[in-house]
């Protein structure tokens, strides 16, 4: 066989189209935001210690004591996002100046910045190399006399390794915020993560497996957890002196984020169809894995063991010695040949943004800076160097695996791949000139 020309030397592409844009919306969401329109009630939430108004419209209700079902968790606290969800976790379990809470460097900005925002400290544990979540043998050796909590990311859909990380959080008596905005129904050991810790979290944001435009969810067993969140949610400060009782009023200063009825109608809707959504990822995801595998320049790690990973993106690690070229040239090659849903990295470790390199987020260096959290925590390149170097070499990402892309959309990716592998010399001169 002759081998055909790489699209970026002049050759033809593999694939002439983009990729199928992924949609999880249809007739019953249009049909449920409608019928929120007929009522005329767009939101039924009040700043107010009546529980007519404390706890929001019939929507916003019926989407939690779903939700509750769907997760068998006790309480549910829907949101206007999983950020959202995210502060008010961090606000209930208390976090403040002189507390410290463990966090990967490896996720969306937002499973951090809440620490930030309560006057805490984020100390960055590593990730793991082939599965991507926070290590627990990192984790330890982060723990201090002012270690509060650990957020643990089940990054991509995969879930964490719990039982190590619940084991540390037992042993010195750390709260267990869990954020599985990327993981709805992914499980450990036959529990949906997000139900393992204290709190978990889920988003209903535009981009993920189910959604409302923008929403979010917070979980837990605790009532009076529930409670201090439904209060950040919904004007805290009101709520309290109109007579709700609470433990303590500390960090109840409450902001508004509440979801709309047609959010919630939508997102019940939604929720209905996770289990399938998730199922027609899995069937996608398990057919790439096979044809990567066959690739010895790639690795991909198993599913951990008894999980099940829900693939809201496709991670895998890209071993640059048996290929020989770097990363961005295998990449470069791969989108002049149409494969467009992959790339590499993911995200910036976090502590590499500015906020951490220069420790400014309020005025006076607050909360770096304060008294209680001195000496100043520094955040150096290189404390986390797992996460640095799958940001850098190693980490490879792609967005395929969802309805309704096909078995034969993924042949194309395997299609140029396998082009590569017959023009890896003019890959390597051309990486060399
Ligand atoms: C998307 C995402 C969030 C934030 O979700 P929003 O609903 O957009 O606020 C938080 N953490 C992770 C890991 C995410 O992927």
């Amino acid at each position: 066989m002759t081998k055909s020309k790489l699209a970026m030397f002049g050759g033809r592409p593999v694939r002439r189209k983009v990729y199928p844009e992924y949609n999880s919306l249809g007739r019953e969401e249009k049909m449920a935001a409608m019928r929120v329109m007929d009522s005329g009630r767009l939101s039924c939430f009040y700043g107010s210690n009546d529980p007519k108004f404390f706890y929001g419209g019939d929507e916003v209700r019926s989407l939690e004591k779903e939700w509750g079902r769907v997760f068998g968790t006790k309480y549910a606290v829907s949101m206007n996002s999983a950020t959202s969800a995210l502060y008010s976790a961090l606000g209930a379990i208390g976090i403040g100046p002189g507390d410290e809470v463990i966090v990967p460097p490896t996720t969306m900005s937002a499973s951090v910045a809440g620490v930030i925002l309560y006057g805490g400290i984020p100390c960055f544990a590593d990730v793991e190399r082939d599965r991507y979540c926070i290590d627990p043998q990192s984790i330890e050796k982060l723990v201090t006399r002012r270690s509060k909590a650990i957020v643990v990311v089940h990054l991509f859909g995969q879930p964490a390794d719990m039982d190590g990380i619940m084991a540390i959080a037992r042993k010195h008596k750390l709260k267990v915020i869990e954020d599985a905005a990327q993981a709805p129904m992914a499980s450990y050991k036959g529990r949906p993560v997000g139900t393992i810790g204290d709190i978990g979290v889920y988003s209903l944001n535009c981009h993920k497996v189910i959604q409302c435009g923008e929403g979010g969810v917070a979980v837990t067993g605790d009532p009076e957890l529930c409670k201090r969140m439904q209060l950040i949610r919904n004007h805290a400060e009101v709520v309290i002196s109109e007579g709700m009782r609470v433990d303590s009023p500390l960090n109840l200063i409450g902001f508004n984020y509440r979801l709309t009825e047609i959010q919630a109608a939508i997102a019940r809707e939604q929720l209905k169809k996770l289990s399938k959504l998730n199922h027609s990822r899995i069937e996608l995801a398990e057919y790439l894995r096979e044809k990567l595998n066959a690739f010895p320049f790639f690795y991909l790690a198993p599913v951990r063991n008894d999980c099940v990973h829900v693939y809201y993106v496709f991670p895998w690690n890209y071993v640059k010695a048996k290929l020989g070229i770097g990363r961005d040239t295998l990449l470069e090659a791969l989108w002049k040949e149409g494969i467009d849903q992959i790339s590499g990295g993911y995200v910036l470790p976090l502590y590499m943004q500015r906020i951490f390199r220069e420790r400014k987020a309020f005025k006076s260096g607050y909360p770096f800076t304060h008294p209680e959290n001195l000496p100043e925590k520094k955040y150096p390149k290189g404390i986390c160097p797992v996460a640095e170097k799958l940001w850098k070499e190693d980490l490879m990402v792609s967005n395929i695996c969802h309805p309704p892309v096909k078995r034969r959309d993924i042949d194309d990716f395997i299609n140029a791949l396998e082009k590569v592998v017959d023009n890896l010399d003019a890959l390597k001169r051309y990486e060399n000139d």
